[in-house]
């Protein structure tokens, strides 16, 4: 019989020294691996000089490590790049690469697609296939990072769960890929360096509360539930109040400064000052900071970007009511690399009813 060959790069350190207890190894196996993998960026067991050659041989018939395969490579103006990778047959994901001052951002994706269906977002309006696997979400990773060795300019330094899918709707996969993010043996990076943004699965932020403690970004986008019933269909399951005091818990147990709330600004719909108020209401005194985001069109969006004045004044009320706030600047439009305007490629497009029965579904 043969098996599947298993991909490293989706093991956190405790599964990969469980692989090598299976075979009669030491579990300091797993460190050496993660060092040729993460610290070296050798992917070649041949390459691996200390493993012995039985070892080696043994490891041959059950590992592999297999990176996503590049379909298209576009560099911005700005300096963002933005990969499209295969993910399967007539299945793509995107991966963007957004470098800052003194810093690199790399956006990744948890699906392909999204069942979430915000109107807004061109990933909601494509639709949801499957999950990806931790190996697909930390091959990303590492693909970009091998692409930006070649490149002057920052490197790596924070990685943000904001390109394609709701990560918390993949939740063991997201858990087991933070944890190679945060591992010494791994990429390193301090938990304040990665983020997880959410539509708001209270259930599964409850869950990541539990598994990790890194930082934490939600997709708010209305001060009260009737519009965001529309704008972000699973708050008609969990609503503001009920996504709030998850927040504040998760800030709580993860020892969080604060929690970032994304507030995309849609001209006429969301941006008036009555509803700048109304959000101060909910997060004043709270450990919360907002990001202004503005939209970025996509083919087919039917929302317009709020004007400069608004945003300006949107800001100034939140600011006066003492609450932290940044309006995000617009990264990677001209490739189309900018929030909410990742596609990919969607096929064969499964549909998933909001509520329990997805949460469940996509929790497998
Ligand atoms: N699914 C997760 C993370 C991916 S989206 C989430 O929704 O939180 C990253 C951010 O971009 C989210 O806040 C999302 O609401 C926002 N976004 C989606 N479409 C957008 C658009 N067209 N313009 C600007 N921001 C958008
Ligand atoms: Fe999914 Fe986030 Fe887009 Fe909503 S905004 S459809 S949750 S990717």
């Amino acid at each position: 019989m043969t098996v599947n060959p298993v991909n490293l790069l989706g093991l956190p350190r405790a599964d990969l020294e469980q692989l090598f207890a299976d075979m009669g190894e030491k579990t300091f196996r797993a460190r050496q691996m993660m060092q040729w993998m993460y610290a070296r960026s050798v992917l070649r067991l041949d390459d691996m000089t200390d493993l012995s050659k039985t070892l080696r041989h043994t490891l041959g018939d059950r590992v592999e490590f297999g990176l996503p395969e590049v379909q298209e490579r576009h560099d911005a103006a700005d300096g963002v790049i933005k990969w499209r990778l295969k993910a399967g047959d007539s299945q793509a994901i995107e991966t963007v690469f957004i470098p800052e001052e003194g810093r690199g951002t790399l956006c990744v994706s948890a699906q392909v697609g999204c069942a979430m269906d915000c109107p807004f977002c061109a990933t909601g309006r494509q639709g949801f296939n499957r999950n990806l696997s931790a190996a697909e979400i930390v091959g990303q990773v590492m693909l970009a990072r091998q692409e930006l060795d070649s490149v002057a300019g920052p490197r790596i330094s924070n990685v943000v769960f904001m390109g394609m899918g709701e990560p918390l709707a993949n939740l063991r996969a997201v858990v087991k890929a933070v944890d190679i993010l945060l591992d010494d043996f791994g990429f390193g990076l301090s938990r304040r360096r990665v983020t997880v943004s959410t539509s708001g699965l209270v259930p599964q932020l409850r869950k990541l509360g539990e598994a990790s403690n890194v930082a934490l970004a939600v997709s708010l986008h209305a001060p009260d539930d009737a519009l965001r019933d529309v704008l972000v269909p699973i708050n008609r399951r969990h609503p503001i109040a009920e996504l709030l005091e998850a927040c504040w818990s998760y800030a709580h147990t993860a020892n969080l400064k604060d929690v970032t709330f994304e507030y995309v600004m849609l001209a006429g719909v969301n941006d008036s000052a009555e509803q700048a108020r109304k959000l101060a209401r909910l997060l004043v005194d709270r450990p919360a900071k907002v990001n202004l985001i503005p939209f970025n069109p996509f083919p087919g969006s039917d929302y317009n970007r709020s004007p400069q004045a608004a945003v300006d004044e949107f800001r100034q009320v939140l600011l006066d009511a003492g609450i932290m706030t940044v309006t995000r600047k617009t990264r990677g439009d001209d490739i189309a690399a900018a929030c909410g305007q990742l596609a990919g490629q969607v096929s064969n497009r499964v549909s998933v009813p909001l509520g329990r029965k997805m949460q469940q579904d996509l929790l497998q």
